[in-house]
């Protein structure tokens, strides 16, 4: 037994001390709250989550560069178009369904009640009006950088009329614009690198030594991110513990909002634990759990970075290590799965929206249930893979059904947990979305692959 056991733990070392990090972080966080350390006092014992934070991001350029192009490149058009439309049909239903099972879960769970609301401290957010279009357009805008090097590195401004600043009661701003990660505008350099890819492979023999370049970096790359995966649950333990330090004071918080947590959570758990394994049973006949299984270390990284683009790394890294997905249909899907598709977050937008209306008394329409499911996708599509992203986008929706926006005050306090949970839901979607696209072009894969082979040999 105990030599069965040895070789299981050797086998799964990495998990299990990924596990033990969010618990033991967890507890000593919990443990240490007492002391009531300072702010310098927090940074300096969450320091080494703080590393791990910029091994990740940055990463995130590289990571994003080597792995569209290179993936691209050895596809034909056929085949990447095949992946595409898959990819995107998956991603618009089930990030529909996402927004349906939140709306049907806030409207029978009614979490909301405006004595709630009395009771809540204002957290000092600005009111701030956003439209709809102007939110498309900038998706768009940012889709299309004027100038790609200055995207990869500058905080370009947003053309955002009014633009999402919202500033915190220090008058700091508390998150960045749609799409931008670290300053990255990470959609346009998704654009252009599968425009890049994409004319590689049409090029034929005389790109090979281009592509071999883009398929050599991906796998220096990828050879990082192992090293920083065996660094990751030090990183996590702190990261997780030096959050539990600094929040206020959550469990009176957490108490006042407890049913609009448990609807959430509630939500997200049907989605991670019914819906997705339903699709991915439906779509490949084989047990979607065992594959969720292999994503474990992907989820708890996504629960303690809080964001799906840090998370990118370990997606990858899980899917083509534990699960065996071609590296050709994760390197495509998956930058434009962490940008894009987010389950997680539209469900908590749909969710969030109509808590805010039952806590002003009032009861929206069909028609307004109908707008925020629309908006409650659009900004969920709209939304940064970074830290409370979604609870910017979410003025998007409020603003659409015509809810004060400044509400969003209400939910702050608890956002940075479920942040955490709806970004692993994220990344779940991502990763599953790749598992069904693998699916169904594996054999043109392996025809492509044969008929390569011939190809070499004649020459
Ligand atoms: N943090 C989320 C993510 O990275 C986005 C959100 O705030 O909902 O996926």
């Amino acid at each position: 037994f105990q030599g069965n056991f040895m070789g299981w733990l050797k086998k799964n070392l990495l998990l299990v001390l990924t596990i033990s990090a969010v618990i033991l972080g967890a507890i000593a966080g919990f443990a240490l709250r007492p002391l009531k350390l300072s702010g310098h006092g927090i940074s300096y014992v969450s320091f080494p989550g703080e590393m791990l934070m910029h091994m990740l991001k940055m990463m995130i350029l590289p990571l994003i560069v080597s792995s569209l192009i290179s993936g691209l490149a050895q596809l034909d058009a056929k085949q990447s178009g095949k992946m595409g439309s898959i990819a995107v049909t998956y991603y618009i239903s089930t990030t529909a369904i996402a927004v349906i099972t939140g709306i049907i879960l806030v409207l029978t769970i009614h979490p909301g009640d405006p004595l709630i609301r009395r009771d809540i401290k204002d957290s000092g957010i600005k009111k701030q009006e956003v439209s709809t279009v102007e939110t498309l357009l900038d998706l768009m805008r940012n889709m299309f950088p004027e100038n790609i090097v200055q995207a990869t590195f500058q905080q370009v401004q947003s053309k955002y009329p009014e633009g999402v600043n919202l500033t915190n009661d220090k008058g700091e701003k508390m998150m960045p614009q749609s799409e931008y990660i670290n300053g990255m505008n990470v959609l346009g350099i998704i654009v252009f690198c599968t425009a890049i890819g994409i004319s590689l492979s049409q090029l034929g023999d005389e790109a090979a030594t281009m592509i071999n370049f883009f398929v050599i970096l991906d796998k220096v790359i990828m050879k990082i991110v192992m090293l920083v995966m065996w660094y990751s649950p030090l990183g996590i333990f702190c990261l997780i513990m030096g959050k539990i330090l600094q929040i206020g004071d959550v469990v009176d918080m957490a108490r006042m909002l407890a049913m609009y947590i448990v609807t959430v959570m509630s939500g997200l758990a049907i989605h991670a634990l019914i819906t997705l394994p339903l699709i991915y049973y439906i779509a490949t006949k084989k047990n979607p759990y065992k594959f969720m299984k292999g994503m474990v270390q992907a989820w708890i990284t996504a629960l303690g970075t809080a964001s799906s683009s840090a998370t990118l790394p370990m997606t990858f890294s899980c899917l083509e290590e534990n699960l065996g997905v071609d590296r050709r249909v994760t390197r495509f899907v998956l930058p434009v799965g962490a940008t894009i598709n987010m389950d997680g977050t539209a469900l908590y937008e749909a969710v969030a929206a109509i808590f805010i209306a039952q806590m002003n008394g009032r009861d929206l329409s069909f028609g307004q249930v109908i707008t925020v499911s629309i908006t409650a996708t659009l900004a969920a599509i709209g939304a940064a893979s970074v830290p409370s992203a979604g609870l910017v986008t979410m003025l998007l929706v409020l603003t659409a059904v015509g809810l004060p926006v400044n509400d969003v005050s209400l939910i702050v306090a608890v956002d940075w947990m479920l942040d955490r949970f709806r970004t692993s839901i994220n990344v779940l979607g991502d990763a599953i979305g790749a598992g069904i696209v693998y699916h169904y072009v594996k054999d043109d894969l392996a025809e492509h692959d044969r008929q390569a082979l011939i190809h070499r040999e004649q020459i």
